[in-house]
């Protein structure tokens, strides 16, 4: 075995850095989930996650990753043979499409070129193309992990508004919750899916589905399969009828997730994340790099993708920066492997982290011998010293 010392940099677009403070809650003698003691936590957490997601509506929990809740929002919502909405605009997107058609979804795609997230206007004439009102639910990606492009989901809801089109509106929030704004009832979202594993500062192991009114009535008419990912017996929950056993020693690290979010303030956290991003940003162009995301209305606060100069392999550049300096970067994903790099800046980061991660890249440049210019940590550092959290609030 190798040791180095020091801590890990882990910077990953998730899973995220935990807080010692929740890993020490998880670190608790297993409850009975059946028990007063776990139903009374439980039901206080079934509250207190509502405003993270800035709903009023239920938001159940399963003891899964996210990919599960991707499933159950389409096997709760949607029959099959039903027509969706779906995007080829980065991995993640793609991972769900593909997932709908194995669940015998038809999914009419709109692309990208992975470099921008979906675009409203284009959104808005398909739906307005289908007249006889086929297309049942769009599947949206809010922050797209692997490019690091942000979704407008206010300005697709008005699309899809204007298209005058009834259906449901899908929404993966699994990079961006707890991370960047993101507003379930005033977006008019149907189902916000989440994981704990991100900026909710947990370890993988639940998965969220958030659901609308409207998202529950299609509910009782959906006719595709399903039994784990049921959403019914989790409506009927009050907290200590989960209908399996729940990952109670991720409740009480969610708890302990919830006090420091509350601690910090949502909206801080939001402001912190996108300096964060911007710091980032401004490293990579001094470094002669190229950000992947090419509309800075599209840019995420969450992730920042890279490209490596032309000839240069992103995953050797990898390997040397975690071989030398114990810092896991972000895989290319798709058609980006190989070619990008990821820097995770989510969680539970700060300023000094940040810095040192941009510091383990930079040296990463030299050390794998990446023609770069020597400056971004430089830039970086100069734009966190200097800009307080509430111009980035606006800028963001
Ligand atoms: N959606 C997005 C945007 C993601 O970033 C990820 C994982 O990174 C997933 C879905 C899949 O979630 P999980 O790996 O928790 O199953």
């Amino acid at each position: 075995m190798t040791y180095h010392p020091g801590r890990q940099f882990l910077q990953i677009p998730g899973p995220t850095n935990i807080p010692e403070r929740v890993l020490r809650a998880i670190a608790q003698p297993v409850l009975d989930h059946r028990g007063p003691e776990f139903a009374k936590l439980s039901a206080e957490l079934l509250q207190r996650i509502r405003p993270v997601f800035k709903t009023e509506r239920p938001v159940l929990i399963f003891p899964a990753s996210g990919t599960g809740a991707w499933e159950s929002a389409l096997v709760n919502t949607l029959s099959p043979g039903d027509k969706v909405l779906g995007f080829d605009s980065g991995q993640f997107a793609l991972l769900w499409s593909t997932m709908a058609k194995k669940l015998g979804l038809v999914v009419e795609t709109l692309d990208t070129d992975w470099r921008r997230a979906p675009d409203p206007a284009q959104i808005e004439a398909a739906l307005a193309a289908d007249r006889e009102k086929k297309i049942k639910a769009v599947l949206l990606v809010h922050n797209e992990t692997a490019n690091g492009c942000m979704s407008r989901v206010a300005e697709i809801r008005a699309a899809m508004d204007r298209a005058h089109h009834p259906a449901l509106l899908l929404v993966d929030t699994i990079s961006s919750l707890g991370s960047a704004d993101f507003r379930m009832d005033e977006w008019g979202v149907d189902v916000a899916i989440g994981g704990s594993q991100k900026g909710l500062m947990l370890p993988a192991g639940l998965a969220f589905c958030a659901v609308s009114e409207k998202a529950v009535a299609a509910m009782k008419t959906a006719k595709s399969p399903r039994c784990f990912w049921d959403w019914e017996p989790l409506l009927a929950n009050t907290g200590g009828n989960f209908p399996y056993t729940p990952a109670c020693n991720l409740f009480f690290g969610l708890r302990e997730a919830l006090d420091l979010i509350d601690a910090e303030g949502l909206e801080n956290i939001f402001t912190r994340h996108a300096r964060h991003a911007e710091a980032t940003r401004r490293a990579i162009r001094s470094w002669g790099l190229e950000i992947v995301c090419a509309e800075p209305k599209d840019y995420s606060r969450s992730i920042t993708a890279a490209f490596m100069p032309d000839g240069h392999s992103a995953d050797a550049f990898r390997k040397v920066v975690l071989d030398r300096f114990n810092m896991p970067l972000g895989a290319g994903l798709g058609r980006l492997a190989d070619r990008a790099f990821r820097i995770g800046h989510l969680g539970d980061t700060n300023d000094l982290m940040l810095g040192g991660a941009l510091f383990g890249v930079e040296m990463g440049l030299i050390a794998a011998g990446v023609p770069y210019q020597a400056g971004g940590v430089a830039a970086a550092l100069g734009y966190l010293a200097q800009e307080s959290g509430e111009s980035a609030r606006i800028a963001a």
